[in-house]
């Protein structure tokens, strides 16, 4: 049974087939996941730079953060997403995160926002795992919210941009508001995000250490 625990699905399940179920499921959902995503999964998505940026990436982002998430693309044709669950697939790995195939290639990589977009939320899915690491009591937005304010944080720590273009960066990213990352509803508004990314930036450039950085996001996104 696929079980979301954020959300619950808005359609009527005596009038719809068990296909549809599951993608209502996903489109009313925000990005964790209660229960494995029951749709194939691949290793890789097959294009190479890509998926070399994915390994990279996350071998950095797994150093940083301090958790070892597997990490699998999924075919999300229909929703373009990306999920983070906190269950074990792998038994080398922490938890999993679902990368959609659509959302990183044909919505972010090969679009006008490239490479920091792709790291960015693969960043926010690795700060999920991290709170389900440390048992955070932030639930729905305020949950988003903080994995935005630790994936500030990861681009602050890694110098990947410089802070007058973060905002419109983040800007940019959140105002997309097309699909289901970027739903206010679940997330945040875009300048609840743009806010929250902004101040975890601040401090990954201020030199703090992951766990303090998580600690003083759970203050300031509670303020919120
Ligand atoms: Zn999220």
């Amino acid at each position: 049974m696929f079980i979301l625990d954020e959300t619950s699905p808005l359609v009527n399940s005596m009038r719809v087939n068990a296909a549809n179920i599951y993608w209502n499921n996903l489109y009313t959902s925000a990005c964790t996941l209660g229960s494995p995503f029951p749709g194939a999964t691949y290793r890789n998505i097959g294009y190479p730079n890509l998926d070399s940026l994915i390994y990279w990436e996350g071998n950095l982002l797994a150093s940083i953060f301090g958790v070892n998430p597997a990490i699998l693309i999924i075919n999300d044709w229909q929703s373009p997403n990306a999920f983070a669950y906190w269950g074990v697939t792998d038994p080398r790995f922490y938890g999993t995160i679902y990368l959609g195939i659509r959302l990183l290639y044909d919505e972010l990589f090969s679009m006008d926002k490239g490479v920091l977009a792709v790291v960015g939320i693969m960043a926010h899915e690795f700060a999920h795992i991290l709170q389900w690491k440390y048992q955070s009591q932030l639930i729905g937005k305020y949950r988003e919210l903080h994995a935005d304010f630790l994936a500030g944080y990861y681009l602050g720590v890694k110098n990947y941009i410089l802070y007058r273009d973060l905002c419109a960066f983040a800007s940019s990213l959140f105002t997309k508001g097309d699909y289901n990352f970027w739903n206010p509803d679940h997330h945040g508004t875009p300048q609840q995000r743009v806010a929250a990314m902004n101040m975890g930036y601040g401090l990954g450039k201020s030199g703090s250490e992951i766990n303090k950085a998580y600690l003083k996001g759970d203050e300031i996104i509670r303020g919120f």
